[in-house]
């Protein structure tokens, strides 16, 4: 079965052809009908299963041509996070998706200049994140998704406080999805302070 199963949005169908994705992978099979249908997710998974289009095509199938930042992805490293956003490029682009990566050790200017340009989805480090929030640049009034994903190496380099001042500012109708290779009991700490009647996976 291919992606058409899912009733996604005819350019996304075509942009997820253009990658050159044929069929959905198990995770993305098995969550992306969730997240479809509204409900938050934790996702036991690990890098290679195509974890990254699980929860993008969601995202990106429900916010196409809306306004304003409608999704926070974060991810531990800058490596990751500008992989994710390329990815997130791929797919949004013929939904009029602009998305904008964020990370540290790198001037903060040019990326304050592509925020104010007009973003929608925004992949960031939780450091620099936590920067742009309190310098006003980056406001989540209308973020609808947010996405933690290597939620297990976050915690690991010690990226546990900023992360809850950033999930402080989003708003609380939205949906949140939880990505990780392992599942300890600090995770399921976590997503309980977060999520709401998540569904969980252990692929
Ligand atoms: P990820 O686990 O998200 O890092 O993805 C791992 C690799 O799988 C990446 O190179 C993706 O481009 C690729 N990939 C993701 N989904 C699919 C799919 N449905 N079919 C083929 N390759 C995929």
């Amino acid at each position: 079965k291919g992606f058409e199963e899912f009733n996604l949005r005819n350019e996304l169908i075509e942009s997820i052809r253009g990658t050159g994705y044929s069929e959905p992978t198990e995770v993305q099979s098995m969550a992306i009908p969730i997240a479809l249908a509204g409900s938050d997710l934790v996702v036991r998974s690990k890098t290679g299963s195509g974890k990254t289009a699980a929860y993008l095509i969601p995202i990106i199938n429900n916010t196409a041509k809306e306004k304003g930042i409608r999704a926070l992805i974060l991810l531990p490293t800058r490596e990751l996070a500008v992989q994710v956003a390329k990815v997130s490029e791929a797919l949004g682009k013929r939904s009029g998706i602009r998305t904008v990566v964020v990370y540290g050790g790198v001037s903060i200017n040019k990326q304050i200049e592509l925020i104010l340009r007009g973003a929608n989805i925004i992949v960031g480090t939780p450091g620099r994140t936590l920067d742009l929030i309190d310098r006003g640049i980056l406001n989540f009034d209308k973020v609808s998704y947010f996405v933690l994903d290597e939620a297990d190496e976050m915690l690991d380099m010690g990226f546990i406080e900023d992360i809850k001042k950033i999930i402080n500012v989003l708003p609380v109708e939205r949906q949140s999805f939880l990505f990780s290779a392992t599942i300890p009991s600090e995770i399921i700490e976590l997503a309980k302070g977060f999520m709401h009647n998540e569904e969980i996976l252990f692929l």
